[in-house]
């Protein structure tokens, strides 16, 4: 059994993470990555790194912070090869270490494997328990205990482990592995976080978000279908197997917040599912206003629906430094609320005196939304009315988002009135989960929701969260 005594459970937040891969003899394929990464920035900002293959051997470069201040020009030559996989990681509570940044390299004898991971495996303890004694992991990651399971699985390669060792996760997996010589890229049968495949002139790229393929010029080609295990190697995409999806659950989470908004997911572009929720929102709870204002940039799209669909004008008013990373997931509290008085500041001569609607994607503490109505109160500010267009968080994501648990999802203990009070609006009201996912025009039941209803596709009871270990000494 592997040394799990060293590893206890933690309550904390948890990842969600930006995969990229691309296969290509004769480019520069870390400087793609790179790029790549770059942008997909939004969805972890606290670490990085790439790994690419020669065909003989696997090597990394890996660091804490933003894509742009773990690589320079020496780091992006120093990676030689004709594949690779990056990764960019949101940290956790204590959590951001760098031990923790992907992608998970196992150094085998002739045989090294890598994996970039977006997602949480939620029976990832039982798994490590389950490893051979002679397995000693080095990070606290549910990704080196898939990265495990798989090398101890039945199979002549690594693409039939993969296929043997499928069934024994429990939870969200989107993964790029590299191997010596390919590159392989799967997803679980649920579907719950996104994969998607391009094309680039001759080469071929795995990744997380169509904005990535858009970024490095390189043509969308298909999604990778939920339970789906494809090779990239220079014969291209090859099928391996597909595993039977018995429910797909695709994360609502993308459309609101998650996703960049010139990402397309099956077929829906999602600046335009934000501006539909903006839309219906608005028909759901109108309210007189003199201005409709987002809070960027995850409010933008929908506060442009909002304002078409109620005739209010739209206008900018709380200016973002872009410099500065998202603050409801940033880990300790006191940066948290330093972080929004750093990210926003007001136009007050346009706001003074005026009825405001404030349009934000989701209230998940509670904390930034009463900091700025605080600062807008401070302004002179008449009315302020705020609209959600997503409908109360209650419960945490088990599937690699980064939710807080239960007790610090204030829609999970407050009413909404309730809500309205301690973040100090005159109105509050939340997008319905039927006009949310009328907005996504995804079939409901092709689609996750269990953070506004607590259904959750699988049993999550007892479940683990990405990087809930903590290594104790
Ligand atoms: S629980 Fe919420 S955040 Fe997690 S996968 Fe489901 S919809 Fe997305």
């Amino acid at each position: 059994m592997v040394n799990i005594q060293k590893l206890k459970y933690k309550e904390s937040l948890k990842d969600k993470c930006g995969i990229f891969g691309i296969y290509g003899k004769g480019i520069d394929v870390a400087r793609i990555s790179f790029f790549g990464l770059y942008s997909l920035q939004h969805r972890g900002q606290e670490g990085a790194g790439i790994t690419v293959t020669d065909g003989k051997n696997l090597k990394s470069v890996k660091g804490l912070g933003l894509v742009s201040t773990v690589f320079d020009e020496e780091k992006i030559n120093s990676l030689k090869g004709f594949a690779s996989i990056g990764h960019t990681r949101y940290s956790t509570t204590g959590g951001n270490k760098l031990c923790n940044v992907q992608p998970v390299v196992l150094n085998l004898k002739n045989d090294d494997f890598a994996l970039a991971h977006n997602g949480n495996i939620i029976n990832a303890m039982d798994l490590a328990h389950k490893l051979p004694s002679d397995v000693k992991l080095s990070s606290t990651s549910d990704t080196e205990i898939m990265g495990w399971v798989i090398k101890n699985s039945s199979g002549k390669n690594w693409e039939e482990k993969i296929l043997s060792s499928f069934n024994k996760f429990q939870g969200a997996f989107s993964m790029i592995a590299l191997t010596k010589n390919k590159l392989i890229a799967f997803r679980d049968t649920y579907g719950f976080r996104p994969l998607v495949l391009g094309q680039l002139n001759g080469s071929y790229i795995a990744c997380s978000e169509t904005c990535a393929l858009d970024t490095v010029g390189a043509k969308f080609i298909r999604e990778v279908a939920p339970g789906e295990i494809v090779t990239i190697d220079e014969k291209g995409i090859n099928v391996v197997d597909k595993i039977s999806s018995l429910k797909k659950s695709f994360c609502l989470f993308e459309y609101v917040y998650l996703a960049r908004p010139d990402s397309i997911f099956n077929k829906q572009l999602v600046h335009q599912v934000r501006q539909r929720s903006g839309e219906i929102l608005a028909h759901e709870s109108p309210i007189g206003a003199d201005i409709v204002v987002a809070v960027p940039d995850s409010g933008t799209s929908a506060a442009i629906g909002y304002s078409k669909a109620s005739g209010i004008p739209y206008g900018e008013v709380l200016i973002k430094n872009r410099y500065i990373g998202r603050t409801f997931i940033q880990p300790e509290q006191y940066i948290r609320e330093m972080g929004v008085k750093l990210k926003f500041n007001p136009l007050k001569k346009i706001v003074k005196g005026k009825r405001i609607i404030i349009v934000d994607d989701s209230i998940v503490r509670g904390t930034t939304m009463k900091k700025i109505i605080k600062i807008l109160r401070g302004c002179g500010v008449r009315k302020i009315h705020i609209r959600v267009c997503s409908p109360p968080v209650t419960d945490p994501c088990y599937f690699g988002i980064d939710t807080p648990n239960k007790k610090k999802l204030i829609a999970s203990y407050l009413t909404i009135k309730e809500i309205e009070k301690f973040i100090g609006a005159d109105s509050l009201a939340y997008l319905s989960l039927d006009g949310l996912k009328k907005a996504s025009r995804i079939k409901s039941n092709r689609l996750c929701s269990s953070c506004f209803d607590g259904k959750y596709p699988m049993p999550v009871e007892g479940g683990f969260r990405k990087d809930v270990f903590e290594t104790i000494n």
